[in-house]
């Protein structure tokens, strides 16, 4: 495995005409068509080209999927075995993942776009990660015993809940499934996963690979196929008993309802978002802030739940700060995601590049300075291209201070004291992530509790570890991935309940 990526565009060009695209469903251990034969175009955003027709699962593939998990499950050949000997086996899967790196690197950006050095040195080395760290974890948390009485011992158990239905976006594919199956499967759970349609490719390896690691077949199971087809099906599922989500606030709702509609299942949402970052005048490193504002849009092509999509940016250090911002910014280009010099690559299909497209014409529309970009960009014939586009003068009530972009359009909005930025950053019906830029430890640790977010970051952004946890308050969910807190959601709490007879004082056996 290199650890760098490689620096020749030829090199993953030459790997990009040559990898073989999975197309199939993952069932009980096997690649399997859809019943009924349904597939469905897997397109690349690079060139618009067709990569392969995948199989389009739809609810009878849900109910199979669903019925070899949950009868694996109750076979108890993953679910009660030892905590170390899952452990193992999440290890071998962490260790297959980094010797496919370059593989699933190329499959990843083919499928959604992203920068050939982002999906190496990025994605697929952190769902390694997360893989490994959850093998690494579950041999090392314990139950509990209340603090009863002596005349009892009560024992609290975490038990695995039974199938889990992973449902996951395409902006980071294979680390977001990573960030389910992880911890799911590590806590004995049985796991469907969903990826999403625009993105299927690096899931159905990692079940491929998951199985070459040991784990039984039936316990990673992998349908794509789309929202309505598979997703809705899972949600509604009467043996499915969570769902864990990532993916857009709207359809976050729709999981609850499905879960209402049918058996109560758990629901665990990792939604939208709308962070500010918060620049206030006595910011210590306002170069340090610009770039980090550049790049929390700009990384991904701004197709981050948490991208840092508000700049709230003090009066007083405006002018300076917008001027380094631009200059930062204008060497962010459109480029060929497989060459690896490539930073900002491809939108992940037509539908959402017309969709960032029309928020830029609202932005126009409402009133805003347009600064910089604006404009589809010309690289790959037949591909999805977006200018970073920066706009001025933004107020909060605008739609593109207020909506969900999910693409590189960022919004600088003023402010002239501590107080009004706090009330703009949480004027807003997201509270994923945000960051506060100053040297001062008072005003940072307050604005860090006044911001209500499941993240605040202090004089950087997006900056992250496997064993800090990430989701978010209000309408971007509930549930947190990421660190030891993950593992409580995939788990149920039994108390078991021992009555002890009281010895007579002074008798002995
Ligand atoms: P989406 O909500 O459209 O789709 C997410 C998943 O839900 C996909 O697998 C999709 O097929 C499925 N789905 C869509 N409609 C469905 C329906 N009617 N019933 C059941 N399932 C359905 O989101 P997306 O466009 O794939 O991803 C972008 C969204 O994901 C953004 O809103 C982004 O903020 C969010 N996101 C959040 C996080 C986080 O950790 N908070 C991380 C990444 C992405």
């Amino acid at each position: 495995m290199a650890a760098t990526v490689t620096t020749s565009a030829s090199h993953w060009k030459k790997l990009a005409a040559e990898v073989e695209i999975p197309t199939r469903a993952f069932i009980d251990g096997g690649l399997v068509e859809a019943q009924g034969g349904g597939t469905f175009d897997c397109v690349s955003p690079i060139d618009g080209r067709i990569l392969a027709q995948v199989a389009a699962c739809g609810a009878a593939d849900v109910n199979r999927a669903v019925a070899g998990a949950r009868a694996a499950f109750d076979s108890g050949i993953w679910s009660r075995r030892s905590p170390k000997q899952r452990k193992a086996v999440l290890l071998r899967l962490a260790a297959l993942i980094d010797q496919h790196r370059e593989e699933l690197a190329i499959l990843e950006t083919l499928d959604m776009g992203k920068p050939i050095t982002d999906s190496f040195t990025v994605d697929i080395p952190l769902a390694s990660e997360c893989i490994q760290y959850y093998g690494e974890s579950i041999d090392k948390v314990y139950d509990e015993i209340a603090p009863t009485g002596p005349d009892a011992v009560s024992m609290i158990y975490r038990e695995p809940l039974g199938v889990v239905a992973a449902v996951v976006p395409w902006n980071f594919p294979l680390m977001m499934a990573a960030w389910k199956a992880g911890p799911a499967l590590a806590t004995g759970n049985s796991v469907v996963l969903k990826p999403a349609e625009q993105s299927p490719l690096t899931a159905i390896r990692l079940g491929q690979l998951a199985v070459e690691a040991g784990l039984p077949e039936g316990v990673l199971q992998v349908l794509p196929g789309d929202g309505p087809g598979a997703g809705r099906p899972l949600g509604l599922h009467p043996d499915v008993a969570m769902v864990t989500f990532t993916g857009s606030t709207e359809v976050g709702k729709l999981f609850l309802r499905y879960a209402g509609e049918s058996n109560m299942k758990r629901v665990a949402l990792e939604c939208g978002g709308k962070s500010p970052q918060v620049i206030l005048p006595d910011c210590g490193d306002l170069e340090a802030a610009a770039s980090a504002a550049a790049w929390g849009i700009f990384f991904n092509q701004g197709e981050v739940c948490n991208a840092g999509s508000r700049i709230l940016v003090h009066h007083d250090v405006k002018e300076e700060f917008m001027e380094r911002l631009l200059r930062t910014t204008a060497e962010i280009r459109p480029g060929d995601p497989l060459d690896p010099g490539t930073r900002f690559g491809a939108m992940v299909d037509k539908t959402q590049m017309d969709r960032v497209m029309s928020y830029i014409d609202s932005g126009r529309d409402e009133g805003a300075e347009l600064r910089v970009g604006g404009a589809a960009a010309e690289v790959a014939d037949g591909g999805f291209y977006i200018e970073p586009t920066i706009f001025d003068k933004v107020t909060n009530s605008m739609t593109i201070a207020r909506e969900e972009i999910f693409g590189p359009v960022l919004a600088t909005i003023d402010f002239s004291s501590e107080e009004d930025a706090v009330t703009v950053a949480n004027d807003t019906i997201y509270g994923l992530t945000a960051s506060v830029w100053t040297e001062n430890i008072d005003r940072a640790h307050r604005m860090a509790r006044a911001i209500r977010a499941g993240v605040v970051w202090v004089n950087t952004f997006d900056a992250g570890d496997i064993a800090s946890p990430f989701g978010g308050f209000k309408e971007s969910g509930f549930g947190r991935d990421k660190s030891l807190h993950a593992l409580e959601k995939y788990t149920d709490l039994k108390a078991v309940w021992i009555g002890l007879r009281a010895s007579a004082p002074g008798a002995s056996a």
